[in-house]
């Protein structure tokens, strides 16, 4: 499925490899590693370490790492916890069961020194129900650790402890945001909360958590082995490192690809996964799982693959989750589908996403069912704007720069699309 060429590897270190999932293979390329040079390290250096190497959380949000790691108060008494977000529910990404299909002890390993660094003496990964084979497989790596003594009690003769666990979720996006999946893992519904305060004072059974998603994770060996520096040489100024991008859509090699960040958007596209099948031209392009705003051919001109670049043409890098829209796609069906997401996704806590998504969603199966009004565009639109920055979490800003997006840039399409009516 992976599909990296010349770039640097990283997360795809092991591509290719027979049997890349097992222990062995891990060892053999220099697996547990960097844990090793961690545990020389105090807790105090590894956060350092992370900071200083500009890694940004790779869920969506890319908030930087070692930053998060701090805000986790170092000398108080009682448990800590660390939590692996892999419930990978943005429409679009595909990115992080592949790591998981790829080398789950790079995840294992990854948190094993996020754990250090935190003092956490418990983790779980956090895994939505429908990636049978991915919980199979981290499942196994996790066994695997445990016997090799890279889990458990005084890891590698450190005086260490820390055990790792496996949770599966019942698979709703809301738990994908990180104080919803806290509230899952404890058992009750999968709703979020108001933050302050963060999971960082009072996550996990109220007690400090850090929960990263599972491509981050998976970055930290790698860091760890090669120093801050290394990574921080990696991509932009504010963008280092590599991102995996899963990209879909009427193009000739779809699939998972790392590649440094602050690369060319053209180049990827044209280059790396061989351009528009025939026949089909590129008519948008969301660059970051459908929360993103989409871009049109115009503002993808020059587009680099980086967090600033993206966030400068109005959209988001998110999370890697590129979409290719092409001529023969109908911006009426992906609105649709987009509207229908979130309302069905939206936990109903707070009024303007509840009823702004049962809105969005009502009067786009209005159009789409030919039965739109006069006025329909601009009512997706003032809708859209009054979900934004009044609930609390993302989901409902999620449904709705999306909805302005295509009503702003594809709004004619949606009009010509209502004029034509029933029987169009
Ligand atoms: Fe639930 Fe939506 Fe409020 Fe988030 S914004 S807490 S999903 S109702």
């Amino acid at each position: 499925m992976g599909n990296t060429s010349d770039k640097i590897k990283i997360i795809t270190k092991y591509e290719g490899m027979p049997n890349s999932r097992s222990l062995d293979t891990y060892l053999s390329k220099g697996g547990y590693e960097g844990l090793k040079k961690s545990f020389s390290m105090q807790p105090a250096q590894i956060i350092e370490e992370v900071k200083a190497s500009g890694l940004r959380g790779r869920g969506g949000a890319g908030f930087p790492t070692g930053l998060k790691w701090s805000f986790v108060p170092q000398n108080i008494q009682g448990p800590k916890y660390l939590i692996c977000n892999n419930d990978e529910g943005e429409p679009g990404t595909f990115k992080d069961r592949y790591i998981a299909e790829l080398s789950p002890h790079m995840i294992v390993e990854g948190m094993i020194i996020a754990a250090k660094a935190i003092g956490a003496c418990k983790g779980y990964i956090y895994t939505r129900y429908e990636f049978f084979e991915e919980i199979k497989w981290l499942e196994a790596a996790i066994q695997e650790a445990y016997k090799a003594g890279f889990l458990g009690k005084n890891i590698l003769g450190s005086g260490f402890d820390f055990d790792l666990d496996h949770y599966t979720g019942a698979g709703a996006y809301i738990c994908g945001e990180e104080t919803g999946l806290i509230s899952s893992l404890e058992g009750k519904k999968g709703q979020p909360k108001l933050k302050p305060p963060f999971p960082a004072v009072s996550g996990y059974l109220g007690r400090p958590t850090v929960v990263n998603n599972t491509e981050t994770f998976a970055a930290v060996p790698w860091i760890m082995i090669n120093g801050a520096a290394a990574h921080k040489a990696i991509g932009t100024e504010k963008s280092a490192g590599t991102k995996l991008f899963s990209i879909s859509g009427a193009i000739k090699r779809p699939g998972v690809y790392e590649l440094p960040l602050g690369y060319s958007f053209e180049r990827f596209l044209n280059d790396d996964c061989g351009g528009m099948i025939e026949g089909r031209s590129l008519k948008a392009c969301i660059p970051g799982g459908a929360s993103a705003p989409i871009l049109t051919p115009e503002e993808l001109k020059g587009l680099t693959m980086d967090y600033e670049a993206i966030a400068a043409k109005g959209s988001m890098l998110g999370s890697g989750a590129v979409m290719i829209i092409d001529d023969r796609m109908s911006m009426v069906e992906l609105m649709k589908v987009i509207a229908d997401f979130y309302h069905h996704e939206s936990c109903g806590q707070c009024t303007p996403c509840r009823e702004g998504t049962g809105w969005l969603a009502n009067i786009m199966g209005g159009i789409y069912h030919k039965e739109g009004q006069k006025g329909d565009v601009d009512k997706l639109w003032t809708v859209a704007k009054a979900m934004e920055g009044r609930t609390i979490c993302a989901l409902s800003d999620a449904a709705a720069m999306p909805t302005k997006a295509i009503t702003k840039k594809f709004g004619d399409e949606l009009r010509a699309f209502i004029e034509r009516g029933a029987g169009a």
